[in-house]
This record gives C-alpha cells, structure tokens and sequence, in this order.
C-alpha cells in the first residue's frame, strides 16, 4: 500500500489552552531561583502538575520534596508550588529561617484572603472542591481546624450540616463551571443568606479553556485533553467535552502516550490542553497524527488572555535608579 494516500483529518486546536498565567510564573520562579542561588532549589510539591515539566527543571537542578522537613538546612532556597500552602508551611519556612518564594497562584491566593474575609466576619465557610487536592489542602490550611467544610458534589451539598450562623462559600479555581454551578444552586436554596466571593474562584484560565472545549466539541468525534491525571482542570476539561456533545474524550500526557489510531475512521478531531501543559506536547501529538493522517489544522479561539502576574519579591528586578 507504500504511495497511498492518507486519510484525511481535520484537527481543531482550542483556544485559549495549556499554560495559564499562574502556571508561567510558577515555573519561571523556580528557573529564576536557579540561576540566582544556583542548583539546588528546593520545591514543595510539583511545582504544577505536569511530569514533563517538573522532569525539566529536576534536569536543572530542582529537587522535588513533599514535606520541609524531607530539605537539608543547606541555606539553599525552597519554592511553594503554584497551588497554594497551608499557613503552617511558611510558618514552618520561617522557623527554620529557610530562605523560600512562594509561587502561589495569586488568584489562588485571592480565595485565600476571601476565605479570611468571611472567617473574620464570623462566617463559617463551605469549600467546593475536590478532597485531597493540594489546593483545597492549602486553602483549607489558611484557617483554624473546624472553619471549613469541604463540599465535593451536589449530592454532599444536600446533605451538609454546616455549623448554626452566617455561611460563606469559596471554590477551588479550577472547578467545572457548570458542575459548580449545580452544587451552588443546591447551597443557595438550603442557605439563602450564604455569602458569595466578591469575584467567583473559578479563574479565568479554567473559565476560557471550558469555553474552547465547549465551542469545537460538538463538531468532533474525539477530543484529546493533553494534560496529567492529577490535574484538576485537566481531567475537567475531559469531563466537559463529553458533557458538551462530543462522543469521547481521552486525557494523554503527552505524544508518545497517544495511539493515533484511535482517529481511524474520524473525520474531525479536537485537542485542548490543561493550564499545566506546555504547547510543545501539544505538538508531539499533532506530530503523532501526522505520522498516520493528511492532518489540515484549525484554530478555534473563544478568548485572547494577556494576564501576567508580578514575580515575588526577592526575584524582581532591581528598580531603576532616578537619574
Ligand atoms: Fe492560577 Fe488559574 Fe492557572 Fe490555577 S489555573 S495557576 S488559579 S491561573
């Protein structure tokens, strides 16, 4: 069959996906880091939650840890990971006078200064989010034990018990939209009086890579989210494919992970990619379709985003001098 032609297949690219502001910050402050004080930095938790990410900056020196006390006292400075930490965890920093930057999202930690808000008002606070995920485990941390109740689903939001007073609710910021808004709807009509943040957790990088995915789903037949299993927004980009109409939706790492024939017989496909994921892994898996496909992309954009967050403190640049 060498010389025949291969079948041909429109792949829809949607716009905006992969990193996000929060992403692109946390990793140059790690790379900063490293070419300030040299190699090692120190890094609590994946700095975001993409293997080949975190595989390139241990290439260059960063050493990955779960816990402070797993860090040497060797004077060499630790990165908190872009999901936010417990306020114990600075404390800790500051205890052992450990040298260390903090590359929390600021919309991150903007719940967290929401959260404190309601708390200090006398609000007891409902958290939606996912168990277990370190930013729930982050903002959770911001307060004292037992002012929190985490709320995984609409079902748990029927049954909460929260505590007699005023309520307030956060979110994780990388939450399905429409699922949020489900559990939201069930709060509200159990407590009318809960508060709202001034501005929805949800942040804009999640907000506008939903809205590509919903915009090219219902013309695909398969959708590849290129993104990690313990990605939030990731495996909810996924999940919302499918909800938006599109047959299947697979979550990959990266192009090597990717079996192109699952295209075999489609004529449209679409790929996203979750704020964590650099668009080079995008490519790889554009590159795998090619080996297989006469491949014509498409571009499809709901949103241009030009947001960029400020770097913290000690890695800025020294300030002009007046003339
Ligand atoms: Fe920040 Fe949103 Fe990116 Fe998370 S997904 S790092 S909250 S911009």
């Amino acid at each position: 069959n060498q010389g025949a032609p291969r079948p041909a297949l429109k792949v829809l690219l949607a716009g905006p996906r992969g990193f996000c502001a929060g992403v692109d910050r946390a990793i140059k402050i790690v790379e900063q880091a490293l070419d300030r004080w040299g190699a090692p930095v120190y890094v609590r938790h994946e700095i975001v939650h993409n293997r080949f990410v975190v595989e390139g900056l241990q290439a260059k020196g960063a050493v990955f840890v779960e816990e402070l006390d797993e860090i040497p006292d060797d004077g060499q400075p630790v990165v908190f990971s872009a999901h936010g930490v417990p306020k114990s965890v600075p404390a800790a920093a500051e205890a052992r006078q450990m040298l260390f930057l903090d590359a929390t999202c600021p919309l991150v930690s903007k719940v967290h200064r929401e959260a404190e808000r309601h708390h200090a008002g006398g609000s007891h606070i409902l958290l939606v989010g996912h168990a277990g995920h370190p930013e729930v485990i982050g903002t959770m941390g911001q307060l004292p034990e037992g002012s929190v109740t985490l709320v995984e689903d609409a079902e748990a939001a029927a049954t909460v018990q929260p505590p007699e007073g005023p309520l307030a609710y956060a979110t994780q910021t990388t939450l399905s939209i429409d699922d949020t808004t489900e559990v939201l709807d069930v709060l509200r009509a159990r407590f009318p009086h809960l508060s709202a943040p001034v501005k929805e957790d949800i942040c804009y990088a999640t907000t506008n890579r939903q809205a590509a995915v919903k915009a090219i789903a219902e013309r695909c037949e398969l959708i590849v989210v290129v993104g990690a299993p313990n990605s939030s927004n990731s495996v909810r980009l996924r999940e919302v494919a499918e909800k938006a109409g599109c047959p299947r939706a697979v979550l990959i790492q990266r192009g090597r992970d990717f079996d192109p024939s699952l295209a075999d017989g489609l004529s449209t496909i679409g790929i996203t990619a979750g704020a964590s994921a650099p668009e080079v892994l995008v490519e790889e898996v554009i590159a795998r379709l090619r080996e297989r496909f006469d491949v014509v992309t498409e571009d499809v954009t709901v949103a241009e985003e030009r947001i960029v967050f400020n770097l913290p403190r000690p890695l800025r640049a020294p300030a002009p001098t007046a003339a």
